[in-house]
């Protein structure tokens, strides 16, 4: 595999595994961060530091953005886009919904800069290790000068058409699926312990047959235990619940479950665990009586 020049702007959770990954497989990596600390260790690592997102970008063949959101992700791009070759492709790889991911791919188009809309599917642990799955829409052309850089991130790239939009529309489907799975769990949790059932009879039980899900075996002890070290930060999940509620509004589909995870994740959220990881919902969902963590 051909080494690339790769920038990652953002290098949280996701960024850092990811830019791990990518020094693993060989590539030359320039990093940027908004706060320096995140950026040391992957110094240490082999990665260069850049001083501002227009310097990471410079002579980059791939950028990769994996900020938290799609108007911190403009903020930063605005000022790094005029400074990326013209062979240069931006893989979008936060999550940003439906609207920024338009917004962003048309600010890319006149700077004259190829995007592709690539959100991805894992958490920290997949991230670490290369095993994401990338899902990823733009022209084809720019398949093969991204694949270096999927490749590393991922172990597979899903591609979802040409035009950018696709896989955040996808992205935000798996995520409803996701956000909709811990928020009933944690309930049922919350029900168990209102019932005096243990819930890990509960785990137990539904262990090894149809209605398991791997998921809940983990993000259930995790409830149960009361141990919310991020893997996934809960104020993400909220952000992604409010893009899933206006990508569902914008196409007139009501989604009465999401609006009510999203009640939910903001409760969480007032009660200190913005930065905990989203199992922490069940800190809205804790019965009367129950002491808190
Ligand atoms: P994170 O650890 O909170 O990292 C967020 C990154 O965005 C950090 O680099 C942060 O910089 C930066 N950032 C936030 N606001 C900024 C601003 N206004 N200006 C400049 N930089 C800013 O989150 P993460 O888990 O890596 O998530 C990154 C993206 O991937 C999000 O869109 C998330 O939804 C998505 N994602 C996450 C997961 C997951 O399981 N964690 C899985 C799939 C997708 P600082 O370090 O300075 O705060």
């Amino acid at each position: 595999v051909a080494q690339s020049r790769v920038a990652v702007l953002g290098t949280g959770i996701m960024g850092s595994g990811m830019t791990r990954s990518l020094l693993r497989a060989g590539h030359h990596v320039q990093v940027w961060n908004r706060t320096d600390d995140k950026v040391q260790p992957l110094v240490r690592d082999g990665a260069v530091a850049a001083a501002s997102p227009a310097e990471a970008v410079k002579g980059a063949d791939v950028v990769v953005t994996m900020l938290a959101d799609g108007p911190a992700t403009a903020r930063l791009m605005e000022d790094a886009l005029g400074e990326m070759g013209p062979e240069a492709v931006w893989a979008q790889m936060g999550t940003v919904g439906v609207e920024s991911t338009e917004e962003l791919a048309r600010v890319a188009g006149d700077a004259g800069v190829a995007f592709v809309d690539a959100p991805v599917l894992g958490t920290k642990d997949p991230a670490e290790k290369g095993e994401l799955l990338v899902l990823a829409s733009g022209p084809a052309a720019l398949r093969e000068r991204c694949a270096p850089v999927f490749d590393a991130v991922g172990r597979a790239t899903i591609w979802l058409g040409e035009e950018p939009g696709g896989a955040s529309r996808l992205k935000l489907v798996i995520n409803h699926w996701l956000l909709g799975l811990v928020s009933g769990l944690a309930e049922t949790i919350g029900l168990a312990r209102a019932l005096d059932v243990d819930p890990a009879r509960f785990l137990e039980a539904i262990g090894g047959g149809p209605l398991n899900a791997p998921y809940a075996q983990f993000k259930g002890m995790a409830m149960v235990k009361g141990d919310f070290e991020a893997s996934f930060p809960l104020r993400l999940a909220h952000k992604d619940l409010k893009l899933i509620l206006d990508a569902a509004r914008a196409r007139s589909f009501d989604a009465p479950l999401a609006a009510t995870a999203a009640t939910l994740f903001a409760r969480a959220a007032e009660l200190g665990h913005a930065d905990d990881d989203m199992s922490a919902v069940y800190a809205a969902l804790r019965p009367a009586g129950e002491p808190p963590d």
